[in-house]
């Protein structure tokens, strides 16, 4: 049976616990997340009635710094996925070096079922419900699924309303015009960008003969295409949720772009041949970049993928029955807590540049970037090859293992 996001996470810090020999106290702890609070989040409708929708924030950890993760919109929100989002970004901040524990946040709802106004109120009563447990110093919330910077400035603006005065760094994510950082809106992508380039150099692959499939043309997706096209890969294939494209002699990201701005998905792009969601997954390629939902590599398609690396653009797109079939047929799976932290952590330099109050350019936000990903991913290797163990085991290891040593190092209160 396909595991839950939620089974999935604990089911990977308990191996990783295992491996590692970790205190069972300090596995304990990092087992249960610090808090979760559910809140009701009502609103005017455009037609006058009142509608209640169910919002949620979750601390996993905040051992290392303040806890940071997205807010996701989306009707498949539980608590339950939250928390796992939430684990997950604990050790994806671990692995970064940024110094913040993890948290993500979500609405039960369809956001493209609401009106700009509906999704205006939805946001600030949300914010407000959840105020007291985001802060610059607290908890600090960005943009995932279904969320966007837009969301994130009204978050900002609520927040500051209530406090009385301007607080930038309570969100990441902003538009740059309220205090957002050059390069945040793409970071991901060229995170995924950053990571694609090493894994290849490792295993000395030929950049340009290397074909690539993206599932997702969202905000990890669309600019991933463009990125690893000008890399020099040959981007082969690529969806949204109504469908995708495939051409063996590669994809053109302005005319892709071009369709979706035109008709706002890919399907239909006279570029390629019409393939489903699920085809995407198992088309001939080098590289599978799942960039969309969790839950999209399982039982039922691993044995059917062609890549020869994963590369994780989404956070727990492949669940663990996957990874162990996967890992049987030698496929590489570069995971999420590695492959997808250039988002956070250009939220991180938004954060620093907000509190500081001084801004840099994007050369320097890129540069920083670059190198904080590629020692990363030199770190969780060292750790797999050294204890010949997959990928994913060996980040969140050394994830796990930095805030287990933070946890010993500060003690446990009282
Ligand atoms: N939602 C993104 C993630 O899952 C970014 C989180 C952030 O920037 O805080 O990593």
């Amino acid at each position: 049976m396909t595991s839950s996001a939620w089974e999935s996470a604990l089911s990977q810090l308990d191996e990783a616990s295992r491996i590692m020999n970790l205190d069972p106290g300090v596995h304990d702890v990092l087992r249960n997340p610090k808090r979760s609070l559910t809140v009701a989040v009502p609103i005017k409708l455009d037609s006058g009635l009142v509608k209640v929708f169910t919002g949620y924030r979750v601390h996993h950890n905040t051992t290392r710094g303040p806890s940071k993760g997205g807010i996701r919109y989306h009707p498949a929100v539980t608590l339950d996925e939250v928390k796992a989002l939430a684990m997950w970004m604990t050790w994806k901040c671990a692995i970064a070096g940024i110094p913040y524990g993890g948290a993500k946040g979500g609405v039960v709802v369809d956001p493209k079922a609401l009106s700009r106004d509906e999704l205006e109120r939805l946001t600030r009563r949300y914010a407000a419900e959840i105020g007291p447990l985001i802060g610059p110093e607290r908890d600090v919330p960005a943009p995932d699924l279904g969320t966007d910077e837009q969301i994130m400035g009204w978050i900002m603006d609520t927040y500051s309303m209530i406090a009385g005065h301007s607080v930038p760094g309570v969100v990441t994510g902003k538009p740059l015009s309220i205090g957002g950082s050059l390069g945040r809106g793409e970071a991901t992508s060229r995170g995924v960008m950053y990571i694609t380039e090493a894994t290849l150099k490792h295993r000395g692959a030929k950049v340009d003969e290397t074909r690539v499939a993206i599932q997702g043309y969202g905000k990890v997706g669309a600019p991933a295409v463009r990125l690893l096209t000008e890399l020099g890969c040959i981007v082969v294939a690529v969806s949204d949720v109504n469908g995708g494209v495939y051409n063996p002699r590669g994809l053109s990201p302005t005319g892709l772009e071009a369709h979706r701005d035109d008709t706002g998905t890919v399907v239909g792009f006279e570029g390629g041949e019409s393939i489903t969601n699920e085809e995407l997954l198992e088309i001939p390629c080098d590289v599978l970049v799942p960039a969309a939902l969790e839950g999209q590599i399982t039982e039922n398609n691993a044995e059917r993928v062609k890549a020869e690396v994963i590369i994780e653009g989404a956070n727990g797109p492949t669940t663990p029955e996957a990874d162990a079939i996967l890992e049987d047929r030698g496929v590489l799976v570069v995971p999420d807590i590695l492959a997808n932290s250039g988002g956070v952590t250009v939220s991180y330099f938004e954060w620093v540049q907000d509190l500081q109050a001084y801004f840099w350019d994007e050369d320097e936000v890129n540069m920083k970037l670059r190198r904080i990903m590629e020692r990363a991913y030199v770190d969780v290797l060292d750790i797999a090859e050294e204890r010949k163990i997959p990928t994913r085991m060996a980040a969140t290891i050394l994830g796990v293992s930095r805030v287990a040593e933070a946890h010993v190092t500060r003690g446990l209160f009282p």
